[in-house]
């Protein structure tokens, strides 16, 4: 056992245009790991190096420190070995040193969530042979103070003390910058660093209690550790559950030969995408810092400058910067350094190619040789996702089938958010213009602190800059807004990530954390006031700006029409209104799955004919102010029908309990008493009668149907007349009866027989007639395993998976949040089964019911009407089963399109 533990690889190295392993083990290696090793193999320069497997961590978590040590001890030596030799430098070595960085990478990126430690192998000794070999005293103390500070906060935690105060080394060298009278990190002499490597390893023992580890293999060792820790840190367990990753995944830990950007003039560092990540448009684009290393472009302090002489251009404008100044003070690295340009130009189209996909690769300058330090694929925003998968179609990389499978479901509802609406931008202030991040209109009230986001029901969360802690609180806000960083920076990374609208770098912006205030211009805002922000152009306008509805265009529109190609079920939705239903038909949707016909009896002038209904006591009382609710029902139903022309629309009849239409305060009850000129004794008797223990499993449904028929006879009546009317004028209307809540084959024929004998009355008045189907809900766990009788008399089916859900937990659909936080912390529960489907128990039912009802009617017109008919998990499942169509609310209708294409392309794989 303990021998064939050993032979297990599990570390795998790369370097000089070969490599152990490749981009396919991305579980084993992580998502960093294996693509370092496929770059090398392409023969991109990445500098050599070795990955330590995803298992070790978990062997790690079960096995501890020292048996992990023991298991891969050999073979990190070896490795270590291999790369001086490629190198041409030693570990540890006084003379002629290897510095290394240490970095972690799951098999998903996680941004922001794992730590990373440079210049590793340093000491007081090495320092000086870096030194000498180097020629750059200042460069190698640099490093070796950037190391302690790096190290330090990883591995050793020294982290700020509370969130307004500031890193414990970056305090010691404000400190010093204030004792010597400078500004900037690169003003610090070579004896101010050497006094910072002192003080910062003082504070090191002091808080720690121990000294610095000297020895490069101890700090080596710690920075594994640390790695495999840091899966488990609160940060990293919170990105995995937001994203629902599980645990044993583990991360690899990633060893690499350090290069310099931070070498000269000559040397420098960057980030580049191969596309635009904000908009998806083809240019290649990105930002480099010279004489710096990577920590430095993405941490937002210095202003990073573009790659590419066309984005330096577009940059300038946006920043007000004169083309002298530019030219001068930013140039791109196109101009600065062309042969190195070209050559990174020529490395991103061939990742581009190889990976048939957008880039997102940093690299390191060092003395005139371009490294590549990552490449990956970049995370982007909705509307990016759609342009680049429909760009790559168009330039051949990819086929119809791949594009639709690229695109991710729930990321398209970015696309379906509101926008500012043009007129209230014209009357809007600007106070100031940012990077245009992460586009997206954004509206809400400042907060200064992450952990403050959910302080308003909109809030926009104002940072200096962002760090991963912020992470949570970057979710809850409706925008972000950064005075610090660039394109790059956490800020737009992350937010780019979450589809969140971010404007980044506005310098103008000077945030004061202690007063929580924001001063542009001399204007003062507090927390709490309303901002807005413009994600697509980086302005920030002072006060609430109105938005309006976002339009299915461009490459948008072009996508859905190839999801009509290879989708074959059918999408409707859940519309109780003209207006959503023409919301929703212009989305795409090809019929109403579901109207509920309740809200219709709320609204205020209808409130007072219902009650009147429930409060009479004689079937005559009932009849009569039915007959006042009927002209309203037509002509709700007109609309929806004309807005529908052609399309399905499946009506349903009454399912609420009649006591919520019932008056429940003293004041209304009095009203409603004067109202009716009838006692308030009696309405409070009534109110009293109707009174449950359990509404939602109460009088409701067709219970109420088959006890006041005169209810079905009514909304049958508007559906009919309805469709009569409408076909007077032209209109083509496809009516479908459903009747809600269904438990036994009686209690369905006899709501038919009330249906079809009302239908057949109008049609002898009219001396005219239209084609209608009556159907029903299933929900009631009965009435999925009664599926094959009911069948027989019912047109078609529709999955009520809301109340299947709830009865089949046995959970009530009112009450389930109360518990539902405890059950996911004790792991009891993953995900909300009422958002989406539980496949393994209520889905039993559904592929019972589905079986069985066409077990005796084979063409059964089978659907889905519950909040999961816009689920991707659960409409996939759906597909699976046969459904003919599932029914979502108008938003989720192109998710629904695109889910249902891609189930249809994944059946065929
Ligand atoms: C259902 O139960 O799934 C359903 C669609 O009906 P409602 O949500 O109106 O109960
Ligand atoms: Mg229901």
């Amino acid at each position: 056992m303990e021998i064939l533990e050993k032979v297990k690889t599990r570390v795998y190295k790369f370097g000089n245009k070969t490599a152990d392993g490749n981009s396919k083990m991305k579980n084993l290696l992580g998502g960093k790991g294996a693509n370092l090793a496929e770059m090398s193999s392409l023969g991109i320069p990445v500098p050599p190096g070795f990955t330590i497997t995803t298992e070790v961590c978990t062997e790690y978590n079960t096995l501890g420190k020292e048996n992990v040590v023991e298991l891969i001890k050999d073979e990190l030596e070896e490795s270590i070995a291999n790369i001086e030799t490629l190198m041409g430098s030693k570990f540890g070595d006084k003379t002629n040193p290897l510095l290394v960085s240490v970095r972690s990478g799951a098999r998903v990126s996680m941004p922001g969530m794992m730590d990373t430690v440079l210049n590793l192998g340093i000491n007081d000794e090495v320092v000086q042979g870096l030194a000498k070999k180097t020629n750059n005293e200042q460069f190698a103390w640099d490093s070796y103070r950037r190391f302690i500070q790096m190290y330090g906060g990883v591995v050793l935690g020294m982290k700020p003390a509370s969130k307004e105060d500031i890193d414990p080394f970056e305090e010691i060298m404000e400190h010093l910058k204030h004792k010597r009278g400078i500004k900037l990190d690169t003003e610090f002499s070579v004896q101010d660093l050497k006094d910072l490597v002192y003080d910062f390893k003082e504070a090191v023992k002091k808080r720690t209690g121990h000294n610095f580890p000297t020895d490069p293999w101890d700090q080596l060792w710690g920075a594994i550790i640390a790695v495999f820790n840091s899966w488990n840190g609160d940060r990293a367990v919170y990105y995995r559950t937001m994203h629902g990753y599980p645990a044993d995944w583990g991360t690899a830990v990633n060893v690499q030969a350090m290069v310099y950007g931070n070498m000269g003039e000559n040397s420098g560092t960057g980030v580049c995408f191969t596309r635009d990540a904000g908009t998806g448009e083809n240019v290649f684009n990105g930002e480099y810092l010279i004489n710096a290393q990577g920590e430095d472009v993405v941490a937002g302090v210095r202003t990073p400058q573009q790659i590419t002489h066309l984005g330096s251009q577009r940059w300038a404008e946006l920043a007000k910067i004169e083309e002298e100044d530019r030219l001068k003070n930013y140039p791109s690295l196109e101009e600065l350094m062309p042969s190195i340009f070209e050559e990174l130009n020529t490395y991103q189209n061939v990742l581009e190619k190889h990976y048939r996909d957008m880039q997102d690769m940093e690299f390191t300058i060092q003395d005139g040789k371009l490294w590549i330090l990552q490449t990956r694929n970049g995370k982007r925003t909705g509307a990016a996702m759609v342009k680049i998968a429909m760009d790559l179609l168009k330039e051949g990389m990819i086929d119809e089938k791949e594009t639709l499978l690229r695109i991710e479901p729930n990321k398209l509802d970015e696309l379906l958010h509101p926008i500012f609406d043009p007129d209230a931008l014209k009357r809007s202030q600007v106070i100031a213009q940012g990077l245009p991040a992460s586009p997206g209109a954004a509206t809400g009230k400042i907060v200064f602190f992450a952990d403050e986001a959910a302080k308003f029901k909109n809030s926009i969360l104002v940072r200096i800059e962002t760090s991963p802690e912020d992470l949570e609180g970057m979710n809850i806000a409706k925008g972000i807004l950064t005075a610090r960083g660039g394109m790059t920076s956490h800020a737009a990374v992350v937010a780019r990530g979450m589809g969140k609208c971010c404007v980044s770098g506005a310098g103008a912006l000077k945030i004061n954390y202690k007063t929580r205030t924001l001063t542009v211009d001399g204007h003062e805002y507090h927390e709490g006031d309303w901002i807005s922000l413009n994600g697509s152009t980086g302005n920030i306008f002072e006060g609430k700006v109105a938005t309006m509805e976002p339009e299915l265009s461009g490459e948008f529109a072009e996508l859905m029409t190839l999801t009509d190609k290879y989708g074959q079920m059918k999408v409707r939705t859940n519309a109780d209104t003209p207006k959503d239903a023409k919301v929703a038909r212009n989305f795409g949707a090809q019929g109403i799955g579901l109207t509920r016909t309740e809200h219709m009896f709320f609204e205020v002038d209808r409130i007072k004919a219902m009650r009147e209904m429930i409060l009479a006591d004689t079937v005559k009382g009932r009849k009569q102010a039915l007959e006042d609710l009927l002209p309203m029902q037509r002509s709700d139903f007109e609309g929806i029908f004309e807005a529908m022309e052609g399309l399905p629309v499946t009506i349903r009849l009454l399912d609420p309990p009649l006591h919520e239409f019932v008056p429940h305060q003293l004041a209304t009850q009095k009203e409603l008493a004067e109202d009716m000129h009838i006692s308030l004794q009696a309405v409070k008797n009534k109110v009293a009668e109707l009174e449950e223990f359990n509404p939602m499993l109460g009088h409701r449904g067709c219970r109420l149907g088959n006890t006041y028929p005169e209810i079905t006879e009514m909304q049958t009546r508007a559906i009919i007349e309805a469709a009569l009317n409408l076909k007077a004028r032209g209109i083509n209307s496809k009516p479908e009866i459903m009747i809600p809540l269904v438990g036994t084959v009686k209690e369905f024929e006899a709501q038919e027989q009330i249906i079809r004998r009302t239908a057949d009355v109008i049609f002898e008045e009219r001396n005219d007639s239209i084609d209608y189907l009556v159907g029903t809900m299933i929900e009631v766990p009965r009435a999925a395993l009664m599926a094959d009788l009911i069948a027989e008399k019912a047109d078609f089916f529709s999955f009520g998976t809301n109340d299947l859900t709830q009865m089949t937990f046995g959970y009530s659909r009112d009450d389930v949040g109360k518990f539902l936080p405890v059950y996911y912390e004790k792991g009891i529960l993953k995900v909300d089964p009422f958002e989406v489907l539980d496949q393994e128990g209520v889905g039993q039912l559904v592929r019972l019911g589905t079986d069985r009802g066409r077990s005796s009617k084979p063409n059964l017109k089978i659907g889905i009407c519950g909040e999961h008919g816009g689920e991707p998990s659960s409409i996939e499942f759906c597909y699976n089963l046969g459904m003919d169509y599932v029914s979502c609310s108008p938003y989720r209708v192109p998710i629904a399109r695109l889910v249902s294409a891609q189930a249809a392309i994944k059946s065929t794989m």
